[in-house]
């Protein structure tokens, strides 16, 4: 499934799933604009993928900001060209029960988790219009499909990130650009890992019965950003160990 030629932004890429996308991209040739808040860590992708032979530059960017994204997608433009593959996977996950929640907790978790890729929608699609080709690929949450306890506003956030999926899937289906979703479930990362919950021990409950690695994300995004999902908008590739079985 070759992207060579294309340049593809993956946001939150210097940590986990991110990681994990953008090295299987730049694995299908792609050129990658590795984004984090994390600089150490996106250097970290940019080296791994650079050493496999690769091509990858790391941006330092809160993709919260709308400046930062721009002033982040004029440089790639001015490096590779126009911007035509999306990865919206930077996002925050905390824990705090309902009625805890504060207005900043809650305003910053819609901000990263929603705001963000609709502000990095809005920058790339002039470019995708312009090729008459385009992926973008909004990483959700398997929350979304059953909920979760003292996650109100992530699984909100992540529900609204569903929500500008299918909006932007049926807006532009007829331009070349797809918009479509993978939401993980149990994945092996500092998210995961840092979370208040034994995850080994759910995991047992899976039907797969073990945690998910990040490089089963990067297939389903490496499917989704390739030529043969060409026919597919708006879709939900669902990749939790069977967590969750239904669409959503
Ligand atoms: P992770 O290991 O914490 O990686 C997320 C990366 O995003 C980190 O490098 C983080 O930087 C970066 N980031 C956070 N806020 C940012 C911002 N404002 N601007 C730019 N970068 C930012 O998490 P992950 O598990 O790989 O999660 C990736 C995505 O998958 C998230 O959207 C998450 O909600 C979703 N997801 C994960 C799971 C799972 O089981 N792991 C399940 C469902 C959904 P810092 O380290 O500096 O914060």
């Amino acid at each position: 499934m070759s992207l060579k030629g294309k340049v593809a932004i993956v946001t939150g890429a210097g940590s986990g799933i991110g990681r994990a996308i953008a090295v299987r991209l730049a694995r299908d040739e792609a050129a990658i604009a590795v984004l984090d808040l994390n600089g150490d860590g996106a250097a970290e992708t940019v080296k791994l993928i650079t050493d496999a032979g690769g091509k990858a530059m790391a941006l330092v960017a809160d993709c919260a900001n709308e400046k930062a994204i721009k002033e982040a997608a004029t440089k790639i433009r001015a490096e590779w060209g126009p911007i035509t593959i999306l990865v919206n996977n930077a996002g925050i996950a905390t824990f705090v029960p309902y009625m805890d929640i504060s207005e900043e907790v809650w305003d910053r978790t819609i901000a990263i988790n929603l705001k963000g890729p609709h502000l990095f929608c809005r920058e790339v699609i002039p470019d995708m219009l312009a090729a008459g080709w385009g992926r973008i690929i909004n990483i959700t949450s398997s929350s979304v499909q059953s909920g979760s306890v003292a996650q109100a506003h992530y699984v909100s956030s992540k529900g609204g990130l569903l929500g500008l999926t299918k909006a932007l899937a049926l807006e532009y289906a007829p331009t070349g650009i797809t918009v479509n979703m993978v939401p993980p479930g149990f994945i092996d990362t500092p998210m995961l890992r840092g979370a208040p919950i034994d995850a080994e021990a759910f995991a047992k409950t899976l039907p797969m019965k073990r945690i998910g690695q990040p490089e089963d994300i990067a297939a389903a995004c490496a499917y989704l950003a390739s030529e043969e999902a060409n026919y597919m908008t708006g879709q939900t590739i669902s990749t939790n160990g069977g967590r969750y079985m239904g669409s959503a």
